[in-house]
């Protein structure tokens, strides 16, 4: 398998589907079967399968331009323009191919920017496979150190040790226990990197007034503050999670929702720390970079999204989805929540609420998750077999793919 979250030991046992392909909102297998698709490809297909807009602008630029030139174009400019203005924290923007790619660079740049070496970092995110940021997405507890003193873990072996250790690993959603770091050790933190909503743990929600903290807190003691909207991105709405929770990180990163399946991903922010960028002090380069077919694509794709009553009608179908199968499980009463925010969550079967990685990691139950996986994709409905990984909804997915999916998962819930 070409990923990890593809393969036997992420849950898709015995094997993984193989896909012939998909359209809309719909994937079929080489067996012929056709699921109705909240997997969405881990994310970038926002637009479901086969946009034919984007598959137009990809054509025509393979067809009519080409692909890498190593040399700007105006389409660039134009994508950059357009990110500027969908996100308020964005005042300028380097373009590349991943999330990975565009967290390592950001953390590169408050490196340089700050002086300083270290990194707060979640329990329980992913900010991509890089040595310096791929420890405690999902550690072991018994090797994960004490609640409030989390040490990093690496995520598999083959990571230097002493990468780890410009690492500060903490519980999320506790400000008082940040607010003590920061005072104890602010003056070494070059930057604290977060998603706003814990996609990678099943969508855990910020507690109010969390990421407001995080904010005032990192820039009381000059910590660059990264968000990382790779999965929230153009999904929670044109502006991102920033836009819909009114947030003003000092950088950013996006990718999946940005490139409606192509790979694309965008680093920015406050111009007097994109400057280094700018004058070539901190380098940021890659042969693929902004490439004619990641490049048209986006464009493809924000001009969808950027359309009156997009992100309406998204959030209308993913809530009636959500807020549906939240009320067939309580009515059956299963101890369950369904966690999460307009068309990315997660269904969670715990009795305990859930808000942080340890509570997910102490009291959530995979058993009786994998069962609900099991009947649902038996029935034709697709999502990650992983209880941390999330649904995703399209702004391809119809009224009826919804009641489809709540009659399905009404015969689910019956059997669990
Ligand atoms: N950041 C977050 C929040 C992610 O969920 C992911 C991937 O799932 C990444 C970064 C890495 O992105 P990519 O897979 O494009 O390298």
């Amino acid at each position: 398998m070409n990923s990890t979250a593809r393969s036997t030991w992420s849950g898709w046992d015995p094997y993984p589907l193989f896909v012939q392909g998909g359209s809309g909102s719909r994937l079929t297998d080489v067996d012929g079967n056709t699921y109705i698709d909240y997997l969405l490809g881990l994310g970038p297909m926002i637009l479901g399968h086969r946009p034919p807009e984007v598959t137009r602008a990809v054509v025509s630029m393979i067809e009519d331009r080409g692909t890498v030139f190593a040399l700007p174009t105006e389409d660039e400019s134009r994508l950059v323009a357009k990110l500027i203005a969908a996100v308020p924290s964005l005042e300028q923007v380097r373009l590349c191919n991943t999330g990975t790619e565009a967290v390592l660079y950001a953390t590169r740049l408050a490196r340089a920017f700050t002086g300083r070496s270290k990194i707060i970092r979640f329990e329980g995110m992913y900010h991509g496979f890089s040595d310096g940021l791929y420890w405690s997405k999902h550690p072991d507890l018994d090797e994960a150190g004490p609640d409030r003193a989390p040490v990093a873990v690496a995520q598999g072996p083959g990571l230097p040790r002493g990468v780890g250790d410009n690492l500060i690993i903490l519980p999320w959603n506790d400000a008082g226990l940040l607010a003590e770091v920061l005072e104890r050790e602010g003056h070494d933190i070059a930057a604290l990197i977060t998603e706003p909503v814990m996609c990678n743990t099943g969508c855990i929600l910020p507690e109010p007034g969390y990421l407001e903290a995080v904010r005032e807190l990192t820039a009381r003691h000059g910590v660059v503050f990264i968000l990382d909207e790779v999965i929230t991105g153009f999904r929670l709405g044109l502006g991102g999670a920033q836009g819909l929770f009114g947030l003003k990180p000092d950088l950013s990163v996006f990718a999946k929702g940005m490139g409606g399946g192509f790979p694309i991903a965008a680093m920015g922010g406050r111009r007097d720390i994109m400057a280094l960028v700018a004058d070539g002090t901190v380098s940021m380069a890659g042969t693929y970079a902004a490439n004619g077919i990641a490049v048209a694509a986006a464009n493809a794709t924000l001009d969808i999204l950027a359309r009156q009553g997009t992100f309406e009608s998204l959030f209308e179908r993913s809530d009636r989805l959500r807020e549906g199968l939240e009320r067939l499980l309580s009515d059956a009463r299963i101890p369950s929540s369904v966690v999460g925010l307009g068309p990315v969550f997660q269904v969670w079967f715990s009795e305990h609420p859930i808000r942080n990685y340890r509570d997910a990691a102490r009291h959530a139950s995979h058993t009786v998750f994998r069962r609900w996986w099991e009947g649902m994709m038996e029935r034709g409905i697709l999502f990650h077999p992983g209880a941390f990984e999330n649904l995703f909804v399209s702004c391809a997915h119809s009224d009826d793919d919804i009641d489809q999916t709540l009659a399905i998962a009404r015969e689910v819930v019956a059997e669990l």
